[in-house]
Protein backbone atom coordinates (compact mmCIF):
# COMPACT_ATOMS: atom_id res chain seq x y z
CA UNK A 1 0.00 0.00 0.00
CA UNK A 2 1.44 3.60 -0.67
CA UNK A 3 1.75 5.48 2.43
CA UNK A 4 -0.56 7.33 3.96
CA UNK A 5 -0.49 11.07 4.31
CA UNK A 6 1.06 11.11 7.50
CA UNK A 7 -0.25 14.15 9.33
CA UNK A 8 -3.35 16.46 8.75
CA UNK A 9 -1.84 19.17 6.30
CA UNK A 10 -0.23 18.02 3.12
CA UNK A 11 2.15 21.21 2.13
CA UNK A 12 -0.20 23.72 4.58
CA UNK A 13 -3.77 22.41 3.36
CA UNK A 14 -6.39 20.52 4.78
CA UNK A 15 -7.87 17.56 3.43
CA UNK A 16 -11.53 16.99 3.23
CA UNK A 17 -13.22 13.83 2.19
CA UNK A 18 -16.32 12.51 1.97
CA UNK A 19 -18.04 9.31 1.04
CA UNK A 20 -20.56 7.98 -1.79
CA UNK A 21 -20.45 4.08 -1.15
CA UNK A 22 -22.58 1.60 -3.42
CA UNK A 23 -23.27 -1.51 -2.15
CA UNK A 24 -25.02 -4.18 -3.36
CA UNK A 25 -28.46 -5.40 -1.84
CA UNK A 26 -27.75 -9.68 -1.49
CA UNK A 27 -31.38 -10.74 -2.45
CA UNK A 28 -31.61 -12.96 -4.78
CA UNK A 29 -33.78 -10.66 -7.10
CA UNK A 30 -33.63 -7.20 -8.54
CA UNK A 31 -34.84 -4.44 -6.32
CA UNK A 32 -38.08 -3.83 -8.50
CA UNK A 33 -38.78 -7.36 -10.50
CA UNK A 34 -38.31 -10.95 -9.61
CA UNK A 35 -35.41 -11.39 -12.18
CA UNK A 36 -32.30 -12.88 -10.53
CA UNK A 37 -29.25 -10.67 -9.67
CA UNK A 38 -26.56 -13.84 -9.40
CA UNK A 39 -23.34 -12.89 -10.90
CA UNK A 40 -21.68 -14.05 -13.91
CA UNK A 41 -24.46 -15.35 -16.00
CA UNK A 42 -24.59 -14.77 -19.87
CA UNK A 43 -24.85 -11.44 -21.46
CA UNK A 44 -28.35 -10.09 -21.08
CA UNK A 45 -30.01 -13.53 -19.89
CA UNK A 46 -30.76 -12.07 -16.63
CA UNK A 47 -32.76 -8.44 -17.52
CA UNK A 48 -36.53 -8.68 -17.19
CA UNK A 49 -39.32 -6.79 -19.01
CA UNK A 50 -39.49 -4.36 -15.74
CA UNK A 51 -36.05 -4.26 -15.61
CA UNK A 52 -36.27 -2.39 -19.10
CA UNK A 53 -39.43 -0.31 -18.32
CA UNK A 54 -40.83 -2.00 -21.36
CA UNK A 55 -44.60 -0.21 -21.90
CA UNK A 56 -47.12 -2.07 -19.67
CA UNK A 57 -44.63 -3.09 -16.96
CA UNK A 58 -44.62 -2.00 -13.87
CA UNK A 59 -41.97 -1.80 -10.70
CA UNK A 60 -42.75 -3.74 -7.47
CA UNK A 61 -41.15 -2.81 -4.39
CA UNK A 62 -38.56 -5.98 -3.20
CA UNK A 63 -39.27 -6.59 0.80
CA UNK A 64 -35.88 -7.91 1.21
CA UNK A 65 -33.95 -4.77 -0.16
CA UNK A 66 -35.97 -2.10 1.95
CA UNK A 67 -35.16 -4.97 5.03
CA UNK A 68 -31.70 -4.55 4.11
CA UNK A 69 -31.51 -0.87 4.70
CA UNK A 70 -33.28 -1.11 8.05
CA UNK A 71 -30.64 -3.44 8.85
CA UNK A 72 -27.81 -0.91 8.00
CA UNK A 73 -29.98 1.78 9.31
CA UNK A 74 -30.16 0.48 12.58
CA UNK A 75 -26.30 -0.76 12.78
CA UNK A 76 -25.02 2.68 12.22
CA UNK A 77 -27.82 4.51 14.97
CA UNK A 78 -29.83 6.35 11.45
CA UNK A 79 -33.27 7.16 11.63
CA UNK A 80 -35.78 5.03 9.84
CA UNK A 81 -38.00 6.99 7.32
CA UNK A 82 -41.66 6.12 7.95
CA UNK A 83 -42.57 7.31 4.43
CA UNK A 84 -39.66 7.80 2.19
CA UNK A 85 -40.11 8.30 -1.47
CA UNK A 86 -38.79 7.07 -5.31
CA UNK A 87 -37.68 9.26 -7.44
CA UNK A 88 -36.83 8.71 -11.52
CA UNK A 89 -33.40 10.64 -11.98
CA UNK A 90 -33.35 11.00 -15.67
CA UNK A 91 -30.01 10.98 -17.64
CA UNK A 92 -28.79 9.27 -20.90
CA UNK A 93 -26.52 6.72 -21.09
CA UNK A 94 -26.31 3.48 -23.14
CA UNK A 95 -26.21 1.45 -20.21
CA UNK A 96 -29.57 2.83 -19.44
CA UNK A 97 -31.69 2.59 -22.18
CA UNK A 98 -34.89 3.50 -20.05
CA UNK A 99 -33.87 7.20 -19.88
CA UNK A 100 -33.44 6.85 -16.49
CA UNK A 101 -32.62 5.62 -12.82
CA UNK A 102 -34.82 4.68 -10.47
CA UNK A 103 -33.56 6.23 -7.00
CA UNK A 104 -34.78 7.77 -3.60
CA UNK A 105 -34.27 11.83 -4.05
CA UNK A 106 -35.94 14.25 -1.51
CA UNK A 107 -36.41 11.53 1.03
CA UNK A 108 -34.50 8.54 1.38
CA UNK A 109 -35.60 5.31 3.95
CA UNK A 110 -32.29 5.77 6.02
CA UNK A 111 -31.37 9.03 7.37
CA UNK A 112 -28.29 10.48 10.10
CA UNK A 113 -26.07 7.62 11.88
CA UNK A 114 -22.31 7.28 12.09
CA UNK A 115 -19.70 5.04 11.50
CA UNK A 116 -17.14 4.47 14.50
CA UNK A 117 -13.66 2.98 14.15
CA UNK A 118 -10.27 3.55 14.94
CA UNK A 119 -7.77 5.06 12.90
CA UNK A 120 -4.32 3.49 14.96
CA UNK A 121 -5.41 4.13 18.54
CA UNK A 122 -7.69 7.48 17.69
CA UNK A 123 -11.17 6.81 17.79
CA UNK A 124 -12.92 8.87 14.83
CA UNK A 125 -16.72 9.05 13.68
CA UNK A 126 -18.17 9.78 10.36
CA UNK A 127 -21.34 11.16 10.35
CA UNK A 128 -23.46 10.05 7.72
CA UNK A 129 -26.07 12.15 5.57
CA UNK A 130 -28.35 9.68 4.83
CA UNK A 131 -28.38 6.18 3.07
CA UNK A 132 -31.01 5.64 0.11
CA UNK A 133 -32.20 2.59 -2.28
CA UNK A 134 -31.93 2.72 -5.94
CA UNK A 135 -31.64 0.36 -8.76
CA UNK A 136 -28.69 0.20 -10.55
CA UNK A 137 -27.45 0.14 -14.42
CA UNK A 138 -26.64 -1.70 -16.71
CA UNK A 139 -22.98 -2.23 -18.05
CA UNK A 140 -21.38 -1.17 -20.86
CA UNK A 141 -18.64 -4.19 -22.22
CA UNK A 142 -15.56 -2.95 -24.11
CA UNK A 143 -14.30 -5.77 -26.83
CA UNK A 144 -11.15 -4.83 -27.77
CA UNK A 145 -10.86 -7.76 -30.07
CA UNK A 146 -13.49 -6.53 -32.18
CA UNK A 147 -13.32 -2.91 -31.10
CA UNK A 148 -17.12 -2.73 -30.29
CA UNK A 149 -18.66 -1.94 -27.12
CA UNK A 150 -21.56 -4.20 -26.13
CA UNK A 151 -24.15 -3.46 -23.23
CA UNK A 152 -24.74 -5.92 -20.96
CA UNK A 153 -27.67 -5.45 -18.96
CA UNK A 154 -28.29 -8.40 -15.97
CA UNK A 155 -27.23 -5.55 -13.64
CA UNK A 156 -29.70 -3.48 -14.91
CA UNK A 157 -32.22 -2.86 -11.66
CA UNK A 158 -29.68 -4.80 -8.90
CA UNK A 159 -30.63 -3.63 -5.62
CA UNK A 160 -28.46 -0.90 -4.44
CA UNK A 161 -27.85 0.94 -0.91
CA UNK A 162 -25.99 4.37 -1.85
CA UNK A 163 -24.36 5.46 1.71
CA UNK A 164 -23.29 9.16 1.50
CA UNK A 165 -21.43 10.45 4.18
CA UNK A 166 -20.79 14.36 5.53
CA UNK A 167 -17.18 15.75 4.41
CA UNK A 168 -15.97 14.46 7.58
CA UNK A 169 -12.51 12.76 6.54
CA UNK A 170 -9.21 14.34 6.51
CA UNK A 171 -6.91 12.11 5.20
CA UNK A 172 -6.16 9.35 2.41
CA UNK A 173 -5.64 6.84 5.63
CA UNK A 174 -8.85 8.18 7.68
CA UNK A 175 -11.13 7.99 4.61
CA UNK A 176 -9.69 3.72 3.74
CA UNK A 177 -10.16 3.14 7.37
CA UNK A 178 -13.44 4.69 7.31
CA UNK A 179 -14.46 2.08 4.07
CA UNK A 180 -13.05 -0.73 5.63
CA UNK A 181 -15.18 -0.43 8.87
CA UNK A 182 -18.78 0.36 6.68
CA UNK A 183 -17.23 -2.86 4.90
CA UNK A 184 -16.96 -5.05 7.95
CA UNK A 185 -20.29 -3.75 8.75
CA UNK A 186 -22.29 -4.27 5.35
CA UNK A 187 -20.59 -7.84 5.39
CA UNK A 188 -20.90 -8.88 8.71
CA UNK A 189 -25.31 -7.38 9.06
CA UNK A 190 -24.74 -9.77 5.88
CA UNK A 191 -26.72 -6.93 3.83
CA UNK A 192 -23.59 -7.85 1.35
CA UNK A 193 -21.50 -9.65 -0.11
CA UNK A 194 -18.46 -7.47 -0.19
CA UNK A 195 -17.02 -8.75 -3.00
CA UNK A 196 -15.27 -5.61 -4.43
CA UNK A 197 -13.72 -7.19 -7.69
CA UNK A 198 -17.23 -7.99 -8.61
CA UNK A 199 -18.83 -4.82 -7.81
CA UNK A 200 -20.87 -5.12 -5.01
CA UNK A 201 -18.95 -2.70 -2.89
CA UNK A 202 -18.01 0.83 -4.51
CA UNK A 203 -16.61 3.78 -3.35
CA UNK A 204 -16.92 7.22 -4.83
CA UNK A 205 -14.64 9.54 -3.01
CA UNK A 206 -15.04 13.37 -3.29
CA UNK A 207 -12.07 15.08 -2.43
CA UNK A 208 -11.31 18.95 -1.68
CA UNK A 209 -8.55 20.67 -0.06
CA UNK A 210 -8.52 24.39 1.79
CA UNK A 211 -6.63 26.59 3.51
CA UNK A 212 -6.89 25.38 7.44
CA UNK A 213 -9.73 26.85 9.03
CA UNK A 214 -11.35 28.66 5.35
CA UNK A 215 -14.35 27.78 3.53
CA UNK A 216 -14.67 24.22 1.77
CA UNK A 217 -12.91 23.77 -1.59
CA UNK A 218 -14.28 22.58 -4.67
CA UNK A 219 -14.78 19.57 -4.52
CA UNK A 220 -13.59 16.62 -7.72
CA UNK A 221 -15.27 13.01 -7.35
CA UNK A 222 -13.23 9.95 -7.93
CA UNK A 223 -15.66 7.26 -9.18
CA UNK A 224 -15.98 3.59 -8.48
CA UNK A 225 -12.91 2.77 -6.12
CA UNK A 226 -13.34 -0.87 -6.00
CA UNK A 227 -10.24 -2.07 -3.66
CA UNK A 228 -8.79 -0.45 -0.56
CA UNK A 229 -5.09 -0.08 -2.18
CA UNK A 230 -6.62 1.90 -5.28
CA UNK A 231 -8.89 4.38 -3.06
CA UNK A 232 -5.85 5.29 -1.14
CA UNK A 233 -3.30 5.88 -4.19
CA UNK A 234 -6.21 7.89 -6.04
CA UNK A 235 -7.23 10.28 -2.90
CA UNK A 236 -3.41 10.77 -2.62
CA UNK A 237 -2.37 11.70 -6.32
CA UNK A 238 -5.68 13.76 -6.49
CA UNK A 239 -4.55 15.71 -3.19
CA UNK A 240 -1.28 16.45 -4.64
CA UNK A 241 -2.78 17.52 -8.11
CA UNK A 242 -5.56 19.78 -6.80
CA UNK A 243 -2.55 21.13 -4.63
CA UNK A 244 -0.21 22.14 -7.69
CA UNK A 245 -3.38 23.50 -9.46
CA UNK A 246 -4.15 26.05 -6.79
CA UNK A 247 -0.21 26.74 -6.36
CA UNK A 248 0.18 27.56 -9.64
CA UNK A 249 -2.95 29.68 -9.24
CA UNK A 250 -5.07 27.77 -11.09
CA UNK A 251 -9.10 27.13 -9.84
CA UNK A 252 -10.15 23.82 -9.32
CA UNK A 253 -13.75 22.82 -11.69
CA UNK A 254 -16.41 20.30 -10.11
CA UNK A 255 -15.98 17.46 -11.63
CA UNK A 256 -16.24 13.69 -12.01
CA UNK A 257 -12.75 11.92 -12.28
CA UNK A 258 -11.72 7.87 -12.86
CA UNK A 259 -8.36 6.48 -11.36
CA UNK A 260 -6.48 5.01 -13.91
CA UNK A 261 -4.09 1.81 -11.53
CA UNK A 262 -2.15 1.64 -14.38
CA UNK A 263 -0.90 5.36 -14.13
CA UNK A 264 -1.42 5.66 -10.74
CA UNK A 265 -3.39 8.86 -12.05
CA UNK A 266 -6.94 10.03 -11.82
CA UNK A 267 -8.26 11.77 -15.01
CA UNK A 268 -11.41 14.53 -15.35
CA UNK A 269 -14.69 12.42 -17.12
CA UNK A 270 -16.86 14.78 -17.25
CA UNK A 271 -17.78 17.99 -15.59
CA UNK A 272 -19.81 17.40 -12.61
CA UNK A 273 -23.43 17.84 -13.30
CA UNK A 274 -25.81 18.96 -10.52
CA UNK A 275 -29.42 17.85 -8.98
CA UNK A 276 -31.34 20.17 -11.61
CA UNK A 277 -29.71 18.45 -14.43
CA UNK A 278 -31.16 14.90 -13.89
CA UNK A 279 -34.65 16.49 -13.29
CA UNK A 280 -36.16 14.63 -10.88
CA UNK A 281 -39.50 13.66 -9.89
CA UNK A 282 -41.10 11.15 -7.89
CA UNK A 283 -41.95 8.08 -9.88
CA UNK A 284 -46.15 7.94 -10.36
CA UNK A 285 -45.35 3.72 -11.03
CA UNK A 286 -44.02 3.24 -7.12
CA UNK A 287 -46.49 4.24 -4.14
CA UNK A 288 -44.46 5.92 -1.01
CA UNK A 289 -42.26 3.27 0.69
CA UNK A 290 -44.00 3.08 4.51
CA UNK A 291 -42.29 1.26 6.57
CA UNK A 292 -44.25 0.84 9.94
CA UNK A 293 -42.55 0.95 13.43
CA UNK A 294 -43.21 -2.77 14.18
CA UNK A 295 -40.98 -3.75 11.02
CA UNK A 296 -38.30 -1.67 12.04
CA UNK A 297 -38.71 -3.76 15.88
CA UNK A 298 -38.97 -6.61 13.79
CA UNK A 299 -35.74 -6.01 12.24
CA UNK A 300 -34.17 -4.97 15.38
CA UNK A 301 -35.37 -7.70 17.31
CA UNK A 302 -33.53 -10.01 14.61
CA UNK A 303 -30.47 -8.62 14.54
CA UNK A 304 -27.39 -9.98 16.18
CA UNK A 305 -25.23 -7.83 17.99
CA UNK A 306 -22.22 -6.20 15.71
CA UNK A 307 -18.64 -6.15 16.06
CA UNK A 308 -17.83 -3.49 18.08
CA UNK A 309 -20.57 -4.41 20.62
CA UNK A 310 -19.42 -8.08 20.67
CA UNK A 311 -15.78 -6.73 21.22
CA UNK A 312 -17.12 -4.80 23.95
CA UNK A 313 -18.80 -7.80 25.44
CA UNK A 314 -15.34 -9.87 24.93
CA UNK A 315 -13.39 -7.40 26.97
CA UNK A 316 -16.24 -7.34 29.56
CA UNK A 317 -16.58 -10.97 30.06
CA UNK A 318 -13.27 -12.49 28.93
CA UNK A 319 -10.94 -9.88 30.25
CA UNK A 320 -9.09 -9.11 27.01
CA UNK A 321 -7.04 -6.15 25.73
CA UNK A 322 -9.51 -3.85 23.83
CA UNK A 323 -6.58 -4.20 20.79
CA UNK A 324 -7.77 -7.93 21.11
CA UNK A 325 -11.21 -7.85 21.39
CA UNK A 326 -11.11 -5.67 18.01
CA UNK A 327 -8.79 -8.29 16.23
CA UNK A 328 -11.19 -10.70 17.07
CA UNK A 329 -14.45 -9.25 15.10
CA UNK A 330 -13.32 -8.42 12.01
CA UNK A 331 -15.27 -11.05 10.48
CA UNK A 332 -18.30 -13.11 12.00
CA UNK A 333 -16.15 -16.15 11.32
CA UNK A 334 -13.39 -15.08 13.62
CA UNK A 335 -15.66 -14.32 16.36
CA UNK A 336 -17.57 -17.42 16.26
CA UNK A 337 -14.38 -19.65 15.91
CA UNK A 338 -12.80 -17.54 19.18
CA UNK A 339 -16.22 -17.95 21.05
CA UNK A 340 -16.44 -21.64 20.72
CA UNK A 341 -12.84 -22.13 21.18
CA UNK A 342 -12.84 -19.98 24.74
CA UNK A 343 -16.01 -22.08 25.86
CA UNK A 344 -14.51 -25.47 24.67
CA UNK A 345 -11.35 -24.42 26.21
CA UNK A 346 -12.86 -22.33 29.74
CA UNK A 347 -9.96 -20.47 28.88
CA UNK A 348 -10.87 -17.36 27.08
CA UNK A 349 -7.37 -15.14 26.98
CA UNK A 350 -5.34 -18.61 26.03
CA UNK A 351 -7.98 -19.18 23.47
CA UNK A 352 -7.30 -15.44 21.76
CA UNK A 353 -3.74 -15.48 21.93
CA UNK A 354 -4.03 -18.68 19.72
CA UNK A 355 -6.68 -17.18 17.68
CA UNK A 356 -4.30 -14.28 17.05
CA UNK A 357 -1.09 -16.09 16.97
CA UNK A 358 -0.89 -19.60 15.42
CA UNK A 359 -4.30 -19.47 14.02
CA UNK A 360 -3.69 -16.14 11.90
CA UNK A 361 -0.30 -17.82 10.97
CA UNK A 362 -1.65 -20.41 9.72
CA UNK A 363 -4.33 -18.40 7.52
CA UNK A 364 -1.93 -16.36 6.34
CA UNK A 365 0.59 -18.92 5.44
CA UNK A 366 -1.55 -20.88 3.46
CA UNK A 367 -3.80 -18.36 2.24
CA UNK A 368 -7.12 -20.15 3.35
CA UNK A 369 -10.15 -18.72 5.80
CA UNK A 370 -10.61 -19.90 9.53
CA UNK A 371 -13.36 -22.29 8.57
CA UNK A 372 -11.50 -24.73 6.12
CA UNK A 373 -10.35 -27.96 6.43
CA UNK A 374 -6.87 -26.93 6.95
CA UNK A 375 -7.71 -25.29 10.16
CA UNK A 376 -8.31 -27.19 13.38
CA UNK A 377 -12.09 -26.62 14.28
CA UNK A 378 -12.84 -25.13 17.69
CA UNK A 379 -13.22 -29.02 18.97
CA UNK A 380 -9.68 -29.46 18.38
CA UNK A 381 -8.08 -26.58 19.35
CA UNK A 382 -10.21 -26.50 22.78
CA UNK A 383 -9.19 -29.51 23.95
CA UNK A 384 -5.68 -28.28 23.44
CA UNK A 385 -5.99 -25.40 25.26
CA UNK A 386 -6.95 -27.17 27.87
CA UNK A 387 -4.32 -29.28 28.00
CA UNK A 388 -1.57 -26.77 27.46
CA UNK A 389 -3.76 -24.29 30.27
CA UNK A 390 -3.08 -27.19 32.78
CA UNK A 391 0.71 -27.81 32.08
CA UNK A 392 0.51 -30.96 30.40
CA UNK A 393 2.16 -29.74 26.96
CA UNK A 394 5.49 -28.37 27.02
CA UNK A 395 5.91 -25.13 25.06
CA UNK A 396 8.03 -26.82 22.14
CA UNK A 397 5.63 -29.88 22.21
CA UNK A 398 2.00 -27.05 21.94
CA UNK A 399 3.00 -26.16 18.32
CA UNK A 400 3.41 -30.05 17.31
CA UNK A 401 -0.14 -30.95 18.58
CA UNK A 402 -1.34 -28.33 16.94
CA UNK A 403 0.10 -29.78 13.39
CA UNK A 404 -1.37 -32.70 14.20
CA UNK A 405 -4.63 -31.30 14.74
CA UNK A 406 -4.21 -29.27 11.30
CA UNK A 407 -6.53 -32.03 9.64
CA UNK A 408 -9.79 -30.82 10.10
CA UNK A 409 -10.61 -35.37 9.81
CA UNK A 410 -9.35 -35.12 13.00
CA UNK A 411 -12.85 -34.01 14.20
CA UNK A 412 -14.07 -37.33 13.42
CA UNK A 413 -12.76 -39.09 15.97
CA UNK A 414 -14.68 -39.90 19.18
CA UNK A 415 -12.67 -38.09 21.83
CA UNK A 416 -9.86 -35.17 20.46
CA UNK A 417 -8.74 -35.17 23.80
CA UNK A 418 -7.37 -39.18 24.02
CA UNK A 419 -6.27 -38.29 20.70
CA UNK A 420 -3.85 -34.79 21.82
CA UNK A 421 -3.02 -37.39 24.48
CA UNK A 422 -1.72 -39.84 22.59
CA UNK A 423 0.30 -37.75 20.08
CA UNK A 424 1.87 -36.18 23.57
CA UNK A 425 3.03 -39.36 24.84
CA UNK A 426 3.67 -40.47 21.16
CA UNK A 427 6.20 -37.35 20.46
CA UNK A 428 7.55 -37.15 24.30
CA UNK A 429 5.98 -33.55 24.13
CA UNK A 430 5.33 -33.37 28.10
CA UNK A 431 6.79 -30.45 29.78
CA UNK A 432 9.68 -30.87 32.45
CA UNK A 433 8.19 -30.92 35.48
CA UNK A 434 11.58 -31.60 37.44
CA UNK A 435 13.08 -28.78 39.32
CA UNK A 436 16.37 -30.11 40.04
CA UNK A 437 17.23 -31.67 36.41
CA UNK A 438 16.11 -27.98 35.16
CA UNK A 439 18.24 -26.48 37.92
CA UNK A 440 20.98 -28.26 36.48
CA UNK A 441 20.60 -26.91 33.13
CA UNK A 442 20.16 -23.61 34.33
CA UNK A 443 23.97 -24.03 36.03
CA UNK A 444 25.46 -25.12 33.37
CA UNK A 445 23.91 -22.66 30.90
CA UNK A 446 25.56 -20.15 33.45
CA UNK A 447 28.75 -21.23 33.95
CA UNK A 448 29.18 -21.75 30.31
CA UNK A 449 28.17 -17.75 29.32
CA UNK A 450 30.09 -15.63 31.65
CA UNK A 451 29.31 -12.88 28.99
CA UNK A 452 25.84 -12.97 28.75
CA UNK A 453 25.53 -12.92 32.47
CA UNK A 454 28.07 -10.16 33.16
CA UNK A 455 25.97 -8.06 30.58
CA UNK A 456 22.39 -8.95 32.47
CA UNK A 457 24.41 -7.95 35.68
CA UNK A 458 25.04 -4.69 33.99
CA UNK A 459 21.97 -4.09 33.20
CA UNK A 460 20.88 -5.56 29.94
CA UNK A 461 17.84 -7.00 29.85
CA UNK A 462 18.38 -9.01 26.52
CA UNK A 463 21.06 -10.83 27.87
CA UNK A 464 18.70 -12.42 30.34
CA UNK A 465 16.78 -13.40 26.46
CA UNK A 466 19.72 -15.18 25.54
CA UNK A 467 20.25 -17.24 28.77
CA UNK A 468 16.46 -17.77 28.24
CA UNK A 469 16.40 -19.07 24.90
CA UNK A 470 19.92 -21.59 25.53
CA UNK A 471 17.91 -22.73 28.30
CA UNK A 472 15.15 -23.83 26.30
CA UNK A 473 17.10 -25.37 23.54
CA UNK A 474 19.22 -27.55 26.00
CA UNK A 475 16.03 -28.42 27.59
CA UNK A 476 14.72 -29.86 24.32
CA UNK A 477 11.87 -27.47 24.68
CA UNK A 478 10.75 -29.03 27.37
CA UNK A 479 11.41 -26.31 29.93
CA UNK A 480 8.33 -23.76 30.69
CA UNK A 481 9.58 -20.08 29.58
CA UNK A 482 8.56 -18.61 33.02
CA UNK A 483 9.57 -21.12 35.18
CA UNK A 484 13.39 -20.82 33.47
CA UNK A 485 13.09 -16.88 33.57
CA UNK A 486 12.00 -16.63 37.51
CA UNK A 487 14.99 -19.26 38.45
CA UNK A 488 17.51 -17.32 36.19
CA UNK A 489 16.71 -14.24 37.97
CA UNK A 490 16.67 -15.40 41.36
CA UNK A 491 20.17 -16.92 40.79
CA UNK A 492 21.81 -13.96 38.95
CA UNK A 493 20.11 -11.48 41.72
P1 LIG B 1 -24.06 15.26 -4.99
O1 LIG B 1 -25.33 14.61 -4.56
O2 LIG B 1 -24.22 16.27 -6.04
O3 LIG B 1 -22.97 14.29 -5.34
P2 LIG B 1 -23.69 16.10 -2.20
O4 LIG B 1 -23.71 17.50 -1.69
O5 LIG B 1 -24.81 15.22 -1.79
O6 LIG B 1 -23.52 16.14 -3.77
O7 LIG B 1 -22.35 15.48 -1.72
C1 LIG B 1 -21.90 14.29 -2.16
C2 LIG B 1 -20.69 13.91 -1.32
O8 LIG B 1 -19.67 14.88 -1.41
C3 LIG B 1 -21.00 13.78 0.16
O9 LIG B 1 -20.36 12.62 0.64
C4 LIG B 1 -20.38 15.00 0.76
O10 LIG B 1 -19.94 14.77 2.08
C5 LIG B 1 -19.20 15.26 -0.14
N1 LIG B 1 -18.79 16.65 -0.20
C6 LIG B 1 -19.58 17.73 -0.35
N2 LIG B 1 -18.84 18.85 -0.40
C7 LIG B 1 -17.54 18.48 -0.30
C8 LIG B 1 -16.29 19.18 -0.32
N3 LIG B 1 -16.22 20.49 -0.46
N4 LIG B 1 -15.18 18.45 -0.19
C9 LIG B 1 -15.22 17.11 -0.08
N5 LIG B 1 -16.35 16.41 -0.06
C10 LIG B 1 -17.51 17.07 -0.17
MG1 LIG C 1 -22.73 12.15 -6.03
Amino acid sequence: MSKAIPSLLVQGYEVVIGFETHTQLSTQSKIFSRASTAFGAEPNTQACAVDLALPGTLPVMNKGAVERAIQLGLALGSAIAPRSVFARKNYFYPDLPKGYQISQFEIPVVQGGSVEFYLGDEKKSVRLVRAHLEEDAGKSLHEDFIGQTGIDLNRAGTPLLEIVTEPDMRSSAEAVAYAKELHKIVTWIGICDGNMQEGSFRCDANVSVRKPGGPLGTRREIKNLNSFKFMQQAIDFEVRWQIEQIEDGLEIQQATVLFNPDTGETRAMRTKEDAADYRYFPDPDLPPLVVAPEWVERVRSEMKPLPRVLAQRFVKEFGLSEYDAVQLTQTKETAQYFEATAQISGHPKLAANWVLGEVSALLNRLQVSINDVEVPSPNALGPLIKKIAAGDVSRAGEKIVFQALCARVRDELEDLAKFIEQVIDANDLKPMNDTGALEAIVDTVIAANAKNVAEFKAGNDKALNALVGQIMKASGGKANPGQVNELLKSKLA
